[in-house]
């Protein structure tokens, strides 16, 4: 099923699931017991908001081969973690802020978020998908001249707006065979298959687990493939995943 979080026409922030091209709110907890209601709105009648507020974006370095190599890196041995400030959750046709003050050079990474649907703590692989609820689209917005520049890559993914989350959570995928690939103003610059993760969901989610609490609507973003690039202010960028659908923003 398709989840949205979306905001009706007088502004109240809602949950429902995409039925025949109109959206049916949902009662109750999202991520708990729920059920979908026949209060339903057309899709264009409602703004799609990002589709959760994570506590933490647990980020995934390095997790394709061709973007290790691209990048002039040797594989990690381990799954390679950052953090990315949940303030900088956007959503599906908001605008990536480019921090021209600071930067001058902002790559797109089309990656395969996970959404948690259940407090995990030191789970095992084997349990590890039973914690997930969905998964969704991500941009990993890169300020990749600071990224080089600093130790730490907390500035270079942390700005304001550096995170576009959506458009649906999809509750009903198997994440290890999906096509994944970026548009950049239509064109498309990165194309691979999930089945290509040096370390598959499962492992993520596992291994994150024992590291740090991950709580619902937590996401881990599962790493790009190769053909990362830059963006300039005024283009359009589309991340599009298998079953899931396209995550659209543009650069302001
Ligand atoms: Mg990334």
């Amino acid at each position: 099923m398709k989840y949205v979080r979306f905001s009706d026409k007088d502004k109240n922030v809602k949950y429902g699931v995409i039925e025949d091209g109109t959206v049916k709110e949902i009662t109750g907890d999202v991520f708990g017991d729920h059920g979908i209601t026949d209060i339903s709105h057309k899709l264009d009648g409602v703004k799609i908001l990002p589709p959760c507020l994570p506590t933490k974006i647990v980020a995934v370095g390095l997790n394709y081969r061709d973007h290790a190599e691209e990048m002039g890196r040797e594989l990690p041995q381990e799954p390679r973690l950052f953090l990315k400030p949940p303030t900088a959750v956007i959503g599906n046709g908001d605008k990536i802020k480019y921090p021209a003050h600071m930067s001058q050079r902002v790559d797109y990474e089309g990656e395969l978020a996970v959404v948690i649907g259940k407090k995990a703590v030191h789970v095992s692989e084997e349990e590890a998908l039973g914690y997930v609820f969905g998964y969704t689209c991500m941009n990993d917005i890169t300020a990749r001249d600071l990224q080089a520049k600093d130790i730490q890559f907390t500035r270079a993914k942390g700005f304001d707006t550096f995170a576009p989350l959506g458009p649906v959570i999809e509750t009903e995928l198997d994440p290890d065979g999906l096509e994944i690939s970026t548009y950049l103003n239509g064109v498309r610059k990165q194309y691979s298959n999930t089945s290509k993760l040096l370390f598959d969901v499962a492992h993520l989610v596992s291994f994150i687990s024992k590291v740090m609490t991950l709580l619902p609507g937590d996401i881990v973003s599962t790493g790009t493939p190769e053909g990362v690039a830059p963006m300039k202010i005024g283009d359009k960028v589309e991340v599009r995943i298998e079953g899931i659908g396209t995550l659209t923003n543009y650069v302001a």
